[in-house]
């Protein structure tokens, strides 16, 4: 009998129900399509590369089960994604309006809990972002110096700190506090003058300012500020011509009392790049970091985000939260957006468990492009405890030994690293796929009902993980 891809789908399917709880089924299981079926071989889809992950991770076994169950052999079963683009990404569903702002540009604007950016007020050149004020700004021991630095400026402008130079790492509230001086400063007065301007931006005007012949409306323009906020000015390094005009900017409001604030991904003696004039200018005033938020800090944040959305999480969720995401802000507001973008694409509550499941997997989506224990490092550590050579891992040698190691070493990378399967199969001889999922699901049997082989497992990728840095608490 013939089966087309959608009957036999159907029929695994069914298969399937019947081992799993019926929101489980519905959530994960019913929206899958079949789009194709070959000798060897049923294609399934999923809406979205999370579905896919999950459903390798989670149900493939079962579908197998299911599916050799039907047909009366086992079949190899592929899942692939509906949309090449992460649709999981998606939601500032519940954040309100999406932003204009591209998520790469280099200001690092508020892409994330954000609301339309504000019109420029009259006189001035760049709008202020309208959630980025001190009152949205949790003050932690990583950033009490800049808080108070940036107060400081606002409170008298140009006349304690300047130029005020923050730096630190991405998303750690660089220019959120930059933006918190130009509302407090026009809070107070109205009528002072701000612009915000990202290096690039500034950059990108002078040379068309340049072209057009009109340098002298690009200077006018910048050296009527009472406050001007430059982000970012690390991209100004090996751009000459412009440092040249940023620093004649510089001088001019520095000379009238103007207040200058600069931020940089790095502290100024370390711009290479940069002209030493401008670098010393630089450090005229007062130079400060930031510093990625501890843990106390980093739940303070994520309460206060929940608050000023109109979130409920609950305390363990936050805890959770905040415990997986230690970088920086950025990440912690990331990771929210994730867990709301699942449970409303999933419809499911956000529980301390689902937001435990949802953010292991985000963490291998992120870890393979940095990972700690490298897939070589992998191998050889695998090799070594089970005494093979590391060729042979790659090689074409079936011994059980050699095999044994080979299944081993497949499942710790899939393990610790998260890598694609054909991935995976790339590094030991091009074998495909379906072989590579074949070891894994051996070793997992094998892990299962076997305690002996469990401890050498366990011993050697607990070896692997505690070289495996931050994540692992
Ligand atoms: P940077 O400019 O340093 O890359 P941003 O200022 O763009 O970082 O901050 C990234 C995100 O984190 C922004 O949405 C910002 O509002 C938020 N954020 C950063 N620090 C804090 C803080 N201390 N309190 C509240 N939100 C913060
Ligand atoms: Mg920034």
């Amino acid at each position: 009998m013939e089966l087309s891809a959608a009957e036999l789908w159907s029929r695994i399917r069914e298969g399937v129900r019947e081992h799993l709880p019926p929101h489980a089924f519905s959530t994960w299981v019913s929206s899958v399509e079949a789009i194709a079926l070959t000798a060897d071989e049923l294609v399934l889809e999923a809406r979205n590369p999370f579905h896919v992950e999950w459903l390798e991770d989670k149900y493939l076994p079962l579908i197998e089960r299911s599916c050799e169950g039907v047909l009366g052999r086992p079949l190899r079963i592929r899942v692939s994604c509906a949309s090449p683009e992460d649709q999981t990404t998606l939601p500032a569903l519940e954040l309100g309006q999406p932003t204009d702002e591209a998520p790469d540009r280099p200001t690092g604007g508020p892409r994330r809990f954000s609301v339309p950016v504000g019109q420029p007020a009259e006189g001035q050149l760049a709008a202020l972002f309208t959630r980025y004020t001190f009152e949205r700004f949790v003050v932690g021991g990583n950033n009490q110096l800049a808080e108070a630095a940036a107060r400081a400026v606002a409170d008298k402008p140009g006349r304690m700190y300047n130029p005020l130079f923050l730096y630190g790492g991405v998303g750690l509230g660089k220019t959120h506090l930059m933006h918190a001086i130009g509302h407090a400063l026009l809070e107070t007065d109205p009528d002072r003058k701000v612009a915000y301007v990202s290096s690039e931006q500034f950059t990108n005007e002078l040379v068309g300012a340049i072209r057009q012949g009109k340098t002298a409306e690009f200077r006018r323009r910048y050296r009527v500020m009472d406050l001007l906020l430059v982000d970012d000015v690390h991209f100004l390094q090996g751009k000459e011509s412009t440092q040249e005009e940023f620093f004649h900017t510089f001088n001019a409001l520095y000379d009238s009392q103007r207040q200058i604030v600069v931020t940089s991904d790095r502290p100024p003696q370390d711009m290479d790049g940069l002209e030493k004039r401008l670098i010393s200018r630089f450090e005229w005033g007062l130079v400060v970091d930031l510093r990625p938020p501890d843990f106390e800090t980093r739940m303070a944040i994520l309460r206060k985000k929940a608050d000023d959305e109109g979130l409920v999480l609950e305390d363990a969720v936050i805890e959770c939260i905040a415990h997986a995401c230690t970088s920086s802000v950025r990440e912690l507001e990331g990771a929210v957006l994730k867990l709301l973008a699942v449970s409303s694409v999933w419809n499911q509550e956000i529980t301390p468990d689902f937001a435990r499941r949802v953010l292991a997997l985000r963490r291998r989506e992120q870890q393979p492009r940095e990972p700690v224990a490298s897939p070589d490092r992998i191998k050889e550590c695998i090799a070594g405890s089970w005494r093979v050579r590391l060729e042979a891992l790659a090689s074409k040698t079936r011994t059980r030994n050699v095999t044994e190691a080979r299944h081993v070493a497949m499942y710790a990378i899939r393990e610790i690293l998260g890598m694609p399967l054909s991935e995976i199969g790339g590094l030991f001889g091009g074998r495909d796929h379906s072989t590579v999922l074949y070891s894994i699901r051996k070793v997992e049997g094998r892990l299962e009902d076997d305690p002996g082989f469990r401890q050498r497992v366990e011993a050697a990728m607990s070896e692997l993980r505690d070289a495996d840095g931050p994540f692992h608490h």
